[in-house]
């Protein structure tokens, strides 16, 4: 099952991000109301290039190829993900969709996964390479990754993501991403929505 933890966040980060902005802008008031203050203030003026002076590390596990697929395209965000040239990925999971699981063809899917992950199991233990033996996983298979992200890139996959064109599987992904950033930097992502 999905999951996005926190490994890592910039220390006291709305006052971190306040601090280097206060360089360009002689804003008054200091403590962390008037820090919270301002940076919601520059988020509303557009100028978020100051919110890259903060970052967070998330670990993301249970999620399918297919989403981490898509989250990779995120350029501005940094990623390790579980390598299928080196480990043996034969006891994974397989996220399910809701659409595929309450359907007439539920057990046919699971049947067909347990049969490629068979398949994959017999092909390691015959000596082919893991690498080449993954061939025959399908999209929907587990793995997990760590992605670095500055509070700008953050905003923006949240946004991307979070949105009622995105697929449910990443839009839960940006929803767990929220709601653990706006608890720990609210006046940087209070803002923002992500769609049920
Ligand atoms: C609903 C949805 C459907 C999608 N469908 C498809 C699809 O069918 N096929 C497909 O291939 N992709 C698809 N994508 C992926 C999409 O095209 C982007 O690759 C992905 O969302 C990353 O977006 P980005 O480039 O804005 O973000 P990032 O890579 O996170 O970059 C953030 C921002 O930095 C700036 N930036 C980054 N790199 C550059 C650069 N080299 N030059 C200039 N500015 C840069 C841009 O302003 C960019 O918005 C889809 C995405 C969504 C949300």
């Amino acid at each position: 099952m999905l999951n996005v933890e926190l490994l890592d966040l910039t220390d006291e980060p709305i006052s971190h991000i306040a601090r280097c902005a206060r360089v360009s802008h002689r804003s008054e008031g200091t403590g962390p109301e008037a820090d919270a203050q301002l940076v919601r203030k520059l988020i509303g003026w557009g100028h978020l290039s100051i919110l890259e002076f903060a970052h967070a590390t998330f670990l993301v596990e249970g999620l399918s190829r297919a989403c981490a697929n898509q989250l990779t395209r995120h350029r501005l965000a940094s990623f390790v993900q579980e390598s299928q040239r080196y480990v043996d990925v034969g006891d994974r999971e397989l996220v399910q969709p809701s659409t595929v699981a309450e359907s007439e063809f539920r057990d046919e899917a699971a049947e067909l996964y347990d049969k490629a992950r068979s398949l994959y199991r017999k092909l390691v233990k015959a000596g082919v390479p893991k690498e080449d033996a993954r061939y025959v996983l399908p999209i929907g298979a587990e793995t997990q990754l760590v992605m670095n992200v500055n509070f700008r890139e953050a905003r923006h996959i949240i946004d991307l993501r979070g949105s009622r064109h995105a697929q449910w599987e990443i839009r839960s992904l940006a929803q767990q991403m929220l709601a653990i950033l706006r608890k720990d930097a609210p006046a940087a992502f209070d803002d923002l929505e992500v769609s049920a």
